[in-house]
């Protein structure tokens, strides 16, 4: 399967649910109705089309949601996802405050690498973020993994007045930490209502600050791996620092991944709304 530019489409990402237990106020702002459950997509009909997926070339897919670990049965769909295809890279974006009781199951799955969010390491920030008390949760989980052998990536969505004065924090926990961190830009998208230009903390000056604490070597990617992050190693550092820029600088040319929506529409770009239905297809239904 290749894009409109001959490129091969490996990576699938499936949001296996819309609903979420937190209410980051980037992500979720306002009570937008959900997608009413006959609509989302059953756990059999996702396996359907991520075989179809693998039949045309997708290694990689990765659950991610709203928050995977919020829709019912999603630990044992994970565990017939590894049984249907033990071929396929199975991955992971969660924000990990229903996780750490299945961290042994995502190990007996194969799943080898985990996406964390994490904004901030202050648990009343993270509170003030996410509109709950779940800190220590996320923060054990990130210990729990790392004690499993996976590895992990945490994601901080980087914004002014919110998480920028936590930058020597942050560069800090990375260069103890074996894990990589990675700052988002703050994207208009979602429900982010609150979104405005004087929040967005742009990578090159979190590249900039981040230099003052910190000797940072660019990491080259590895052939193949097309992901959207630029990674620095940190000089004495356990982990690394990643820079995610939709904003600054669009990673368009890297991309070589669908969408796949709770709903079952197919999404070619994230910065496009276009979509593709699949339920129907799927049901046998008219389109
Ligand atoms: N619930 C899971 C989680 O928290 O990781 C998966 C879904 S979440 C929407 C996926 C990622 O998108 C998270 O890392 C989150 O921080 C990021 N994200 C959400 N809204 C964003 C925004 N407005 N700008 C940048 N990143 C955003």
């Amino acid at each position: 399967m290749n894009d409109g530019l001959g490129r091969p489409i490996t990576y699938l990402r499936v949001s296996v649910t819309d609903r979420c237990n937190l209410r980051c106020h980037y992500c979720f702002t306002r009570p937008t109705p959900f997608i009413p459950h006959p609509d989302i997509l059953r756990y059999e009909e996702v396996l359907a089309l991520m075989g179809l997926a693998r039949n045309l070339g997708v290694t990689k897919v990765r659950f991610t949601g709203g928050e995977p670990f919020a829709r019912k049965g999603f630990p044992g769909f994970l565990e017939a996802a590894r049984a249907c295809y033990p071929e396929l890279d199975l991955r992971l974006t969660t924000n990990a405050t229903l996780l750490p009781p299945h961290v042994p199951l995502l190990v007996r799955s194969g799943i080898k690498r985990v996406n964390i969010s994490l904004d901030s390491l202050d648990p009343a920030t993270f509170e003030r973020i996410t509109g709950a008390d779940l800190f220590s949760a996320v923060r054990g989980a990130i210990d729990a993994c790392l004690s499993a052998g996976l590895k992990v990536k945490m994601n901080v969505v980087a914004m002014k007045g919110v998480n920028d004065h936590e930058l020597p924090a942050l560069v800090d926990f990375a260069r103890k930490t074996p894990l990589d961190l990675r700052f988002i830009e703050y994207m208009p998208i979602g429900g982010s209502t609150r979104w405005t230009p004087w929040k967005v903390w742009p990578a090159g000056d979190i590249l900039d600050e981040a230099r003052g604490l910190a000797e940072l070597t660019p990491v080259l990617p590895k052939a193949g791996d097309r992901g959207p992050a630029r990674v620095y190693a940190i000089e004495g550092g356990l982990g690394r620092l990643g820079f995610i820029t939709p904003l600054s600088c669009h990673f368009c040319a890297e991309c070589n991944r669908l969408r796949l929506t709770a709903s079952g529409n197919l999404r070619t770009c994230l910065f496009s709304d276009r979509e593709y239905r699949l339920r129907p297809m799927l049901r046998h239904e008219r389109l």
